[in-house]
């Protein structure tokens, strides 16, 4: 893998695949409002030479996800599938396969935003996956001393609408949105392109700037940097 590059910048794009925009029991075709927007971000940031990460939902039929969700997005199947608008540029993504709501522990991910410090997470559920990532991607920074910025820009996310069993999208965005903020995430609007952001530079994260990068090689050193994660064993 290619090491990244000090000061580059990661959009991820979380699940904007087949099976939850156009086909599948989980699909809502309102989430495919937010398209445009990833797509307009996604170029930006291939033509700057920063990442795009796409995480797929990805399940074996046994999944023990199942127990939660109803079957959804099986492996080989279309609903796996980008979306056919960023279609074009999965060439040009890291894209990442999940088994879980939570892409921080999908093998590879953890290498792959090595160093990168500057992240605007887009796509959906905001509620579940989107979230789920957020919370946790600025929980590891934060245990390790790692200055980082995570922004979730609410015109690039969305969620499902079922009022049925409660959930009720409006509802649930702000929910989300909240909770995130509360916790530190930038939520933001939109994302400005053209003026790049720089990371928040108060003095305690100055402070721990120097040593960020030491703390999270020991760190990557002590797991093994193993890509895996230890995925299937408790240590
Ligand atoms: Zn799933």
């Amino acid at each position: 893998m290619e090491r990244n590059k000090p000061d580059q910048k990661a959009l991820i794009i979380v699940d904007m695949i087949r099976g939850f925009v156009n086909e599948g029991a989980l699909a809502d075709p309102y989430i495919g409002t937010i398209e445009d927007e990833i797509v307009r971000l996604t170029r930006k940031y291939l033509s700057n030479g920063d990442k795009v990460i796409a995480f797929k939902d990805v399940h074996h039929e046994s999944a023990t996800e199942f127990k939660s969700f109803p079957p959804h997005c099986i492996v080989g199947t279309s609903e796996t599938e980008l979306v056919d608008s960023l279609k074009p540029y999965e060439h040009s993504m890291k894209v990442i396969k999940k088994n879980s709501t939570n892409g921080f522990f999908a093998p590879g991910f953890i290498e792959e935003i090595r160093g990168i410090k500057d992240f605007v997470i887009t796509g959906c559920c905001t509620d579940i996956c989107v979230q789920n990532l957020a919370i946790t991607m600025n929980n590891f920074f934060n245990q390790k001393n790692i200055p980082h910025n995570i922004q979730v820009p609410r015109n690039a996310v969305e969620t499902f609408h079922n009022p049925e069993i409660g959930h009720d999208r409006h509802e649930m965005n702000e929910a989300a949105f909240k909770f995130m903020s509360q916790a530190g995430i930038d939520v933001v609007g939109g994302i400005e392109l053209g003026k790049r952001k720089s990371l928040r530079t108060d003095a305690t994260r100055e402070i721990d700037h120097s040593n960020g990068d030491a703390v999270r090689d020991r760190w990557l050193e002590t797991s093994g940097g193993n890509p895996e994660l230890g995925l299937g064993k408790w240590d």
